[in-house]
């Protein structure tokens, strides 16, 4: 729904207001987000995300507190953006599976030869189409789902599928740094050192392929921040934090609170509020008033207030969010002159 239609009903202005076009895309977006709700698949709180851990210490502690309980109901349009790339690595997957040389190989069997290394990943199980499983590591506290692990040229890889903007696709000379400290957990957790990137321009399809090998450093680092980070949740404490990487972080609010020392444990019971002492007052005429009722118009106009805030909070959290996509798809158009 456009904003000026959602303000129009925020002021409880007559709903038949809104445009014909504006109350079909509102419906639209709200399947969206109620197929979303449906659909989406939790992670345990205990566990990490790979796809986070190049991410700020103190984030990635925040995230593991609060587990799933402040996920917000995303965007629609963000939805549907994930959803594409979803869809578009499915096919990139069938493709590779039909490829002449390459042999994918069955990730269950994958982590039952981990395990047989000493590795302590369980499988947890496909998803109904037989295309996605998650496994587990407790001893790295990651939770994973690779896109595949396949055998081409007798090398086994895991292979790793990204799409991408034009923008960054032209300037991609290399897998991106949080990409390698994602696959880093892959292989971790599936005791294989080769990863495959394939990066796929989202608008043109041309791809960009990267065989790289998992150092030990980068092992060892991915570890150090696992350990860093488990021990800050055992001790409660927030553990650094690192404000190069405060883009796309949500807990911004929180992380203001740990520094000037408001911050309080969600995971620890809720101190009592300390109560003043009240003295009881001897009943008066005054004390028999009733309590004069706050006019009815100022119900909706607080609602009204609250839910244009919501509004401007949402549009700016979105616009910071693709900030950096446009601005890349702007360059972009530039350079196409
Ligand atoms: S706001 Fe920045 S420094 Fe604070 S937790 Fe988020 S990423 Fe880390």
């Amino acid at each position: 729904m456009g904003l000026k239609s959602l303000l129009k009903v925020a002021e409880g202005k007559n709903p038949a207001n809104v445009s014909f076009e504006d109350k079909f895309i509102a419906a639209y977006s709200a399947a969206v987000q109620r197929k979303d709700k449906h659909e989406s698949q939790g992670y345990p709180s205990d566990f990490f995300r790979p796809s986070s851990m190049y991410g700020c210490d103190r984030m990635l502690f925040f995230m593991r507190i609060h587990g799933g309980s402040d996920e917000e109901q995303a965007d629609a349009n963000l939805i549907e953006i994930c959803d594409s790339g979803t869809d578009r690595h499915l096919r990139i997957q069938k493709i590779v599976s039909e490829m002449e040389g390459v042999k994918c190989l069955d990730l269950e069997d994958v982590v039952k030869e981990a395990r047989q290394k000493g590795i302590n990943t369980e499988f947890e199980g496909w998803n109904k189409d037989h295309t996605e499983a998650r496994c587990k590591n407790a001893d790295l506290s990651l939770y994973f789902q690779p896109d595949g692990v396949i055998n081409f040229q007798g090398k086994d890889v895991i292979l790793e599928i990204k799409t991408e903007s034009t923008y960054q696709h032209a300037n991609r000379y290399e897998p991106k740094e949080d990409h390698k400290y994602q696959v880093t957990c892959y292989g971790m957790g599936l005791g294989i050192d080769y990863v495959l990137f394939f990066y796929e321009d989202r608008n043109f399809c041309t791809k960009k392929a990267y065989l790289w090998k998992i150092t030990d450093e980068m092992k060892a680092a991915v570890m150090n921040k696992v350990q860093r980070i488990n021990a800050a949740i055992e001790a409660g404490v927030p553990p650094e934090k690192d404000e190069s990487k405060c883009t796309y972080c949500k807990y911004k609010l929180e992380c203001k609170a740990v520094d000037t020392g408001l911050w309080i444990n969600p995971l620890l019971p809720p101190e009592k509020p300390i109560q003043a002492p009240t003295r009881r007052k001897k009943k008066t005429a005054s004390n028999h008033t009733t309590k004069q009722k706050k006019p009815l118009t100022e119900a909706p106009t607080v609602a009204t207030a609250k839910i244009k805030e919501a509004i401007q909070k949402s549009e700016a959290a979105y616009l910071a969010k693709i900030e950096h996509e446009a601005d890349m798809e702007a360059i972009d158009a530039r350079r196409d002159w």
